[in-house]
């Protein structure tokens, strides 16, 4: 082993990020612009990464369309949050909201216009004005590419800015000295198959979610929760894993999303007598109530015998109403979406959809800056050196129990700012690089030599498909203490057999069977972090609904989740009630 770990290649930087989606690009932008040396690593071109996906928009209480400001935005992510958000990273995020979008805007934004020239905001679920009085149009957009031109825009001014990006890299994992500082990663390039050490001052995880644990999902292939592997094999707690959001309108047997922005622009979910139901679950929001509810509400649909279909298995969404105009303007993609997915024209026709899942409230633990925060004797947020995390890999905890549409790109800009900000003020260039520890590399060469030097055992994949259909099973849309408890029963089998996973191609050249077999070790880690947080917590909270425990419990359960590889152990830590400058949102029923 010592043999082989001299000959590892090394090589060194001011800083290393790993991922570039939105969050990624945007803390590399604010790196690279200041002068430092920073590698990008991203397992596909940058350009690629899932923030491409994102339609609807970004939230910023711009209030170019109606009236709208911070304290609104602040409010409505509170309440989404179903009170689990820590409210001075919320103040923090909602007041920042307008200078990241003019931000964006002036790094070359494509954003649609209004007739003025300013940027379009249309309405969104859970987003109003006067504190839940009326709805507000808040998200800013563009068409329904949102995602893809931001992501478009960042990459190329990182590239002005001289990034490196390492496409088609792997990492693998953290590097942790004996002081418990983060002092660079292990990373695989996939052309060669060759292991590197990177040795970094700062390592940023920056991975995205992780919504390949689950069977039915919006998310893409690479979305294998490496982030939250990287950490949980490092000691590093994950938070608030048992709250994953199912998006209402996945494509029935496709997975694919249609954006919110779809009953942003008025569309209306129905059922199989044509009636708009969610006049009746909420009579205010309608089909614009925050996620987990309306998620809830077509399930109960459907398990009512009012579903469509020869099944009754789903639930359809209308935009007939809209007109073609309006939707081949604002909504093309779903057009799109419509004929190659469900072959369906969504002018003309109804288009089935599901609950699916789509995103990950939890993540690693971070503070204000993105620095990442662990419990260390006795105090709950100590700062790990050198680790910082952002976007939905991070839990800094602004969506708490369920995230509010279009504050997942606002997340990834005003943290990867702020984070990229907090790093350029510690004046890197002239700090030493930390000496790395003896073992440097073990842990990694280990795992690969396990994989090269097996003979049986079970496939990769398998492995994979198992997980996810025990996560769909046993720790859906509703939850029971029964289903989970089997979940976690299930989920330390397949544990031990992601020890055993054969690796029958063993070539090192683009060999992409060898890094889905690594990919397992993130989506383990991960799922036994869902199933283990979410078994434990006896409440209905957010996205977390427990049949045999239906209401909030704020006298036991107002208080994060912290879930730690080792043992399967949990702890917990308490959510900040008081905001940065101005007054506590105190709980109060969720209704819409
Ligand atoms: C279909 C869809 C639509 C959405 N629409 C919206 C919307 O309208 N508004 C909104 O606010 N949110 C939306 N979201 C959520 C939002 O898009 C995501 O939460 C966000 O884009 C995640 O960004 P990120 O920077 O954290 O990670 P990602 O964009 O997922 O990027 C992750 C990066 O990490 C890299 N990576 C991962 N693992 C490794 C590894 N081991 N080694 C090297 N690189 C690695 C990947 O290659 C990639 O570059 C949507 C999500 C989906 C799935």
């Amino acid at each position: 082993m010592t043999e082989i770990k001299k000959s590892l290649p090394r090589r060194r930087f001011d800083a290393v990020i790993v991922g570039a989606g939105g969050s990624g690009m945007r803390a590399s932008l604010q790196l690279a612009e200041a002068g430092l040396n920073v590698a990008v690593l991203s397992k596909v071109f940058p350009t690629r990464s899932h923030t491409v996906a994102a339609q609807g928009g970004i939230g910023a209480a711009l209030g170019n369309m109606n009236e709208d400001n911070w304290h609104y935005h602040f409010y409505d992510t509170i309440k989404g949050s179903d009170w689990l958000g820590d409210q001075d990273v919320i103040e923090f995020m909602c007041r920042e909201a307008p200078k990241v979008v003019y931000e964006l805007e002036h790094f070359g934004m494509p954003f649609d216009r209004n007739p003025d020239g300013t940027i379009y905001q249309r309405p969104f679920g859970g987003h109003t004005a006067n504190y839940g009085e009326k709805a507000v149009q808040r998200a800013c957009a563009a068409a329904d590419r949102t995602g893809h031109a931001m992501l478009h825009t960042l990459y190329q001014r990182n590239v002005r800015a001289k990034t490196n990006f390492f496409v088609e890299w792997l990492a693998l994992d953290l590097i942790r000295n004996e002081e418990g500082d983060v002092v660079g990663i292990t990373a695989l390039e996939m052309e060669t198959g060759q292991v590197y050490i990177l040795e970094a001052k700062v390592v940023m995880l920056a991975t995205g979610g992780a919504g390949r644990i689950w069977a039915a999902s919006t998310n893409a292939f690479i979305n294998t929760g490496d982030g939250m592997g990287l950490a949980a094999r490092a000691g590093i707690p994950l938070e608030d894993m048992e709250f994953w959001q199912f998006h209402p309108t996945g494509v029935a047997g496709a997975g694919v999303l249609l954006t919110e922005g779809c009953r942003g622009e008025g569309a209306i979910l129905r059922n199989k007598d044509g009636e708009r139901f969610m006049e009746r679950y909420a009579p205010t929001y309608k089909d614009l109530a925050p996620r987990d509810f309306v998620s809830r509400c077509m399930d109960q649909e459907i398990k009512e015998g009012r579903g469509c279909g020869p099944n009754g298995d789903y639930v359809e969404l209308d935009l007939t109403h809209l007109g073609a105009d309006t939707i081949m303007k604002r909504l093309p993609s779903v057009y799109e979406i419509g004929i190659n997915f469900a072959n369906v024209d969504v002018t003309k026709q109804h288009i089935p959809v599901v609950p699916t899942i789509h995103y990950q409230m939890g993540g690693i633990p971070t503070n204000i800056n993105g620095q990442v925060v662990v419990p260390k004797n006795g105090k709950p947020n100590e700062i790990v050196h050198g680790l910082y995390a952002i976007g939905e890999c991070s839990c800094v905890s602004v969506h708490g129990a369920n995230r509010l549409g279009t504050n997942s790109l606002l997340d990834l800009l005003v943290f990867g700012r702020a984070a990229g900000n907090h790093i350029v003020a510690a004046d890197l260039k002239k700090q030493e690089f930390k000496p790395l520890p003896a073992d440097a590399g073990e842990q990694t060469l280990a795992r690969i030599a396990k994989l090269d030097n097996s003979s049986s055992g079970e496939y990769a994949q398998d492995v994979a498909n198992d997980i996810r259909k025990t996560m769909q099973t046993y720790a859906g849309v509703f939850r029971n203490q029964e289903l989970m408890d089997e979940g976690l029963r299930q989920m330390a089998q397949l544990t031990e057999r992601a020890n055993h996973i054969w690796l029958k191609d063993k070539s090192e050249i683009f060999n992409t069977a060898r890094i889905e077999a690594l990919e397992v070790a993130n989506l383990i880690e991960t799922a036994n972090a869902t199933m283990s947080s979410a078994a434990a917590r006896k409440e209905s909270r957010g996205a977390h609904s427990h049949d045999d425990h239906p209401h909030r419990d704020d006298d036991h359960w107002m208080k994060h989740t912290l879930w730690y590889s080792e043992g399967n152990r949990l702890d917990y830590k308490a959510v900040v009630m008081k905001p940065l400058t101005v007054e506590s949102i105190p709980p109060k029923e969720r209704t819409f």
